[in-house]
């Protein structure tokens, strides 16, 4: 069976070699397993039929059935068509070809009873629908129905090649054809226990199904699938891990460490501080490596915990380093740092693309010295030039995108690989963290320090600025400071610029009493450190910006974020904005300005910010706004296989239930021999090794 599944489709009736060639090329389809695979994205209903006085604006493609009563032939060259009035008797639509109109005319003719299929649009008075599939209702009469149609994602060559839904659908019949019985991939009790049909079932009725609930069944049962599998090899190579991968053990708790917490913290530790930093250091003596995800919201006080953890590292023996995602948050990284520490004899360097000539050769040769204890830097860290003597650890700072493959290159740069910490302010629901994140370890910092102060969140259109001018003046006058964010994106890169400059000549003129500073990414690094430094001390009144802003920068004295066009924020980014102030000044304010006219989900979305300061509730709201495409794209690049047919931001109720029954038979039956679950660990073999083959194809 199985090597009938592996079959070329070039084999399989009404394939051949060419659409074989386009199908592998398209659809990455090779085998005759592939095609069983390939999923219609939705079904229509083909048992419905419309009236044409019910057609109205939107609808997807719909079925009529009635006669043509006339034709009719209109332009010239290029520009000619032919269209034919139809109806029902309940009214008239147009049919309209601007191809192949010879054989179109001799093909259907008038009078006959037809079913018509396709998408119905507005056109000058009434609709029209180009280029229908017709049938004339004698042929659909006799031949058996398939109610639910499958449709398939397909593109425009394979289409303009005249693949159609129908013709996949066909192939996937003349394979199936073949089978007698397709074999099951999950064990009996998964099977019964969440109440799923067979998998042999579920391909049948997702390519070939008569009613909506078995198409519906069938998605359960191949999502499931899918999602089971997922989780099986997350957790088969979590655990592997944690039984193969030796790490360096920190056994000593020394002087730095202990000198620095007893003299020079600057605070007392929340709870929640004091028990990850117990976690990690669990971690670090375990002779294990570590592999840690640290969740904690803006301003809950990640970095302390990593400047523990590093004088951990240090006073073992070892270098650290940490990595952030902008070069203005590694100077806040380092400066923060090197104060805090170099008291207690520890030497912080920063290496970043500013850090040139002289100076790097100077900190990357005290680095494979040992004479640089912490380094701090951007992604810059990971290439291979920069060489440690010793490196036992890796902090990295709000990096989402830093995926097993990047900590992979870390890897590299020690006898063993060095303990890794992922630290990230985006709280994003647990289990999809612990799939995207796969392999690490998650702790939670819930709690923010003490003395936290209240923000209160406004939304503003761009034409009530007269009275968000007032509320900043009486702030300004307090000796508060403000900060006016713009958006500013690479593809409109220039716009955005334009758009900050002028802002920064209104507010100039708009507040002519107080200094404005402006800061934004392509200033030379020396004007930003200057622009950044002035409105830390106060020099500055406002900071006109973009979100270089946006991560980890701290000038308590700040108590108004007014952040502009802010529809164009994700909730995300909306959240660490607005984490830039509430940070000394009793009481803080946010405001939020989006032009007059907003579409529904935007009003949505600045409410929740109005309403919430919950970074958990925001998270949850921003998967729901943007839907699963975003988050889909970037965190299934750190999978181990792509998924088809489930999405990890829709099915999280899916993913849960998969989780533990995969969690279940890992420790059921952890040297994988059991017969019962031999079928699921082949299974998985299986969808390795067809990856390994794909990756090697392609
Ligand atoms: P984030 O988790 O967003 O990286 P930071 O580490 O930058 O947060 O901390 C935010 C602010 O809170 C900093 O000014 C920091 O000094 C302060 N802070 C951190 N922990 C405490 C604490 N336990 N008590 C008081 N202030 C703290
Ligand atoms: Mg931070």
């Amino acid at each position: 069976m199985s090597s009938y599944l592996n079959q070329d489709i070039m084999y399989v009736k009404g394939v051949g070699q060419t659409r074989a060639q386009l199908l592998a090329s398209e659809l990455k389809i090779r085998t005759v397993g592939d095609i069983l695979h390939y999923f219609p994205f939705r079904h229509e209903d083909r048992t419905k039929v419309y009236h044409i006085c019910d057609i109205h604006e939107g609808m997807q493609n719909i079925q009529l059935r009635g006669r043509i009563i006339d034709f009719s032939k209109l332009g010239e060259g290029a520009k000619r068509r032919l269209m034919a009035t139809f109806t029902d008797g309940t009214g008239f639509i147009t049919l309209v070809w601007f191809r192949n109109l010879r054989n179109i005319e001799r093909m259907y003719r008038m009078g006959v009873d037809y079913q018509v299929f396709g998408e119905p649009k507005i056109f000058q008075h009434g609709f029209n629908i180009a280029h229908p599939e017709m049938e004339e209702m004698e042929t659909v009469r006799n031949r058996p129905l398939l109610r639910m149609q499958p449709v398939y994602h397909l593109t425009e060559k394979l289409t303009a090649k005249g693949i159609s839904s129908k013709l996949i659908n066909q192939i996937v019949a003349n394979a199936l054809d073949k089978i007698q019985q397709l074999p099951e991939t999950l064990s009996p009790d998964i099977v019964s226990a969440h109440q799923l049909v067979s998998h042999e079932q579920a391909i049948r009725d997702i390519h070939f199904s008569q009613s909506a609930e078995a198409v519906s069944r069938a998605r359960r049962r191949l999502k499931f699938e899918e999602l089971f599998f997922l989780q099986l090899s997350i957790l088969q190579y979590a655990r592997n891990r944690r039984t193969e991968t030796e790490g360096w053990a920190f056994p000593r708790v020394g002087e730095k460490f202990l000198k620095f917490y007893q003299e020079a913290l600057p605070f007392q530790l929340t709870g929640a501080q004091k028990r990850v930093v117990k976690e990690i250091h669990a971690d670090l003596q375990s002779g294990r490596q570590m592999n840690r995800l640290l969740q904690g919201d803006v301003g809950s006080g990640k970095t302390i915990v990593a400047a523990l953890i590093a004088l951990l590292a240090i006073d073992n023996g070892f270098q650290a380093c940490i990595m952030a995602p902008t070069e203005i948050l590694a100077e806040q990284h380092y400066h923060g740092l090197s104060e805090q520490l170099e008291s207690i004899g520890v030497r912080v360097e920063l290496l970043t693309g500013n850090v040139k000539g002289k100076r790097r050769r100077e900190v990357l040769e005290d680095l494979r010295l040992g004479a640089v204890h912490v380094l701090v830097g951007t992604h810059a860290l990971i290439e291979p030039t920069v060489e440690f003597q010793n490196l036992g650890l890796a902090i990295i700072d709000e990096q989402h995108r830093f995926g097993v493959k990047q900590r992979a290159k870390l890897w590299q740069k020690n006898l063993r690989p060095p303990h890794v910490l992922v630290m990230t302010a985006t709280p994003i629901p647990r289990t999809l963290a612990m799939t995207v994140y796969g392999d690490l370890d998650v702790s939670i910092i819930d709690e923010l320090p003490p003395g936290r102060k209240p923000i209160t969140t406004r939304h503003y259109s761009q034409y009530s600025r007269h009275r968000i001018r007032e509320g900043v003046i009486s702030e300004l006058r307090r000796g508060r400071q403000v900060y006016i964010v713009y958006p500013l994106i690479e593809e409109n890169e220039r716009l955005d610029l334009l758009a900050l400059e002028e802002g920064y000549e209104n507010t100039i003129r708009d507040y002519s009493e107080w200094r404005v500073g402006k800061i934004h990414g392509k200033m030379k690094p020396a004007e930003k450190e200057a622009a950044m430094r002035d409105f830390s001390e106060g020099k500055t009144h406002i900071l006109v910006s973009t979100t270089v802003i946006e991560v980890g920068v701290n000038v308590p004295n700040a108590s108004v974020m007014i952040i502009e066009n802010a529809e164009r924020f994700g909730l995300a980014q909306l959240h660490q904005l607005r984490g830039r102030v509430g940070r000394g000044a009793e009481h803080s304010y946010c405001i939020l300005v989006t032009k007059d006219q907003l579409q529904e989900t935007t009003r949505e979305r600045m409410q929740i910010m109005v309403e919430t300061t919950d970074g958990f509730r925001i998270a949850e709201a921003d998967l729901k706004f943007r839907g699963p495409g975003d988050i889909e794209g970037t965190a299934q690049s750190g999978l181990p296989f792509q998924l088809q047919i489930a999405s990890l931001v829709g099915d999280s109720t899916l993913m849960s239930e998969t989780r533990e029954a995969a969690a279940r038979i890992i420790e059921a039956d952890p040297d994988e021999s059991l017969p019962l679950y031999r079928i699921v660990w082949q299974r998985l073999r299986q969808l390795k090794e067809d990856l390994t083959n794909y990756s090697d194809i392609s």
